[in-house]
């Protein structure tokens, strides 16, 4: 076996060199949270959808409309799929909407869109679990770091576990249901998500993956603006609050409900949906 490496004579110098914020938010497009503010100060509802526990369901959005995912009953996480309406290529992209806004988001982060697209598809406009911050574990809540449950790494690590109610598989007999699209095609269009009202973090030790019982509570919300027109899927997690353990049907699970708002027109003369990405697409070739 390999002896461990010895550190160089100047390791200490080199780990005390300060971080850089690799995408200082200053240098984003700023949210115009001020027009946001406004409207949502006039919102109607459209309709709702309930999310019923250990499964998924899908619901639409139009630009310009606001959209809430409600805790109710009892203490749930949920994990949301956005598409374009119009083209299931434009996803949500849970990864440069970490890198660009950090690990979990809260009021005025928005949801980014994959390549060649990269606009906002969604702005979060209210978080009433604004409030939790950072604890003294690291953890906080609405993660984009994780990825979302799924039967594929339940069977890795259970020595071959079938298990049919992950939030992936949840969302993708959604998706399936909503589009008429067979199983395996909807399969494709899931991605990863924003984990919604999830309270996790890394170790701070050993640098994994935690999480922890969520604090969110019957009538907390996390509230959105539709940038573009959305497809959404949310899947009430089977983990639960995920205070223990997902992938298996022993956790407590809630309902989750999503409500669908439309704002006083007039609050919104002269907004326009945010524009794809401005790349030429040419690479250099
Ligand atoms: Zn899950």
């Amino acid at each position: 076996m390999d002896q461990p490496t010895t550190p160089p004579a100047d390791a200490d110098a080199r780990r005390a060199v300060r971080p850089v914020i690799c995408y200082p938010t200053e240098t984003l497009p700023e949210a115009p949270m001020a027009l946001y503010a406004a409207a949502r100060r006039t919102l109607r509802t459209l309709g709702e959808v309930l999310v019923p526990p250990r499964d998924a369901a899908c619901f639409r959005v139009p630009a310009g409309h606001f959209f809430r995912i409600h805790s109710v009953e009892g203490p749930q996480v949920g994990d949301l799929n956005l598409w374009n309406a119009a083209d299931l290529s434009e996803r949500f992209y849970s990864g440069k909407t970490r890198a660009l806004h950090g690990t979990h988001l809260t009021t005025g982060d928005r949801l980014w869109s994959a390549f060649p697209h990269l606009r906002p598809m969604a702005t979060i406009t209210h978080d009433t679990l604004g409030w939790y911050g950072f604890d003294g574990f690291g953890g906080s809540v609405h993660d984009v770091i994780g990825t979302r449950c799924d039967p594929y790494t339940h069977c890795l690590l259970s020595d071959g576990g079938q298990y049919h109610h992950c939030c992936h598989s949840n969302l993708t007999r959604a998706l399936a249901a909503e589009t008429g699209l067979p199983l395996h095609e909807a399969e494709a269009h899931v991605h990863d998500v924003l984990n919604v009202f999830m309270c996790t973090g890394f170790t701070r030790d050993t640098g994994q993956y935690f999480m922890k019982a969520s604090p969110v509570r019957p009538g907390d919300y996390l509230e959105f603006f539709a940038e573009i027109d959305l497809l959404g899927a949310l899947s009430a997690c089977p983990g639960g609050d995920c205070s223990s353990e997902h992938s298996s049907d022993t956790a407590a699970c809630h309902p989750l409900l999503v409500e669908v708002f439309s704002p006083d027109p007039e609050m919104l003369s002269g907004w326009q949906p945010p524009a794809r990405s401005g790349y030429d697409r040419s690479h250099g070739a």
